[in-house]
């Protein structure tokens, strides 16, 4: 994580990061990996925690409350009433509207709390993932920011668990005792995710640096051998092909001379 933070200087001076707690492994790791890099990290930074209540939680938050009390965690939890409205006026509503309707919560909660920074628990297979489903379902090559800004500017959005699989999160957090919280969505079967999920488990039996290679895949673009005319020299050949027209009329008018 702290390669991922330096890297893409996630963190800086003086910043108030608000870790966003889904109730899973991911986030908890993220979470207790910024308080031991806030230890040791040559920078000054404070961290807080918050978790949006959506109402798709299947167990009882309050072990997980607890759980972070005693960590001495600073957690903010709120239930989010257009979301809770969402489920009952449009239950088979999609990630799309969902994750609008948590951005919006996000930001607010995020506000209240006086962070100018907001982390996300999105791990390695999350980019690989995304990555892959872009290519595959949406006609584009992009994965997820590492690092970007809300839309206002206000907030500097992080993804510091870039470099870290789910395999590391999974022992990190079971190694803390910390409970987790399924989401009704984490058990939902038939999904785009849970197929590409399958399909990476499957190759990785006989490729295991499949995921890592995905990794630096994404920071070692090669625009020239795509296809996306933005970033082709297109003027280049024409050019050289104007000069080697011109040439045989330029040798032409030499010799006559
Ligand atoms: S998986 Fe579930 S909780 Fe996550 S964005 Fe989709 S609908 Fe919302």
């Amino acid at each position: 994580m702290g390669e991922a933070v330096a890297r893409f200087k996630m963190i800086r001076e003086g910043d108030r990061v608000a870790v966003g707690l889904s109730g899973g492994k991911d986030s908890v790791t993220l979470l207790e990996a910024l308080l031991l890099l806030q230890k040791r990290a040559p920078i000054h930074f404070t961290v807080c925690a918050f978790t949006v209540e959506q109402g798709k939680f299947l167990r009882p938050i309050a072990p997980f409350g607890e759980y972070l009390k005693s960590r001495g965690v600073d957690w903010t939890y709120k239930t989010d009433a257009p979301s809770l409205r969402l489920i009952d006026e449009v239950p088979d509503h999609g990630c799309d509207m969902c994750s609008r309707f948590r951005r919006r919560a996000v930001y607010e909660i995020a506000r209240g709390l006086g962070a100018n920074v907001i982390a996300f628990g999105h791990t390695a297979d999350d980019f690989c993932e995304s990555f892959l489903r872009n290519a595959m379902f949406t006609g584009r090559i992009s994965a997820l920011p590492a690092v970007t800004y809300s839309r206002k500017k206000d907030f500097r959005l992080i993804r510091p668990l870039v470099y870290v699989n789910e395999q590391i999160t999974t022992e990190y957090a079971a190694s803390l005792g910390a409970p987790v919280i399924p989401c009704g969505c984490s058990q939902k079967t038939g999904t785009v995710r849970r197929t590409l999920r399958d399909i990476f488990k499957d190759l990785e039996k006989e490729h295991p640096h499949i995921q890592t290679s995905i990794l630096s895949a994404l920071g070692n673009i090669q625009p020239q051998r795509l296809l996306d005319t933005r970033y082709l020299d297109l003027e280049a050949g024409e050019e050289q092909e104007s000069s080697s027209e011109l040439f045989p009329v330029l040798t032409a008018a030499l010799t006559e001379s």
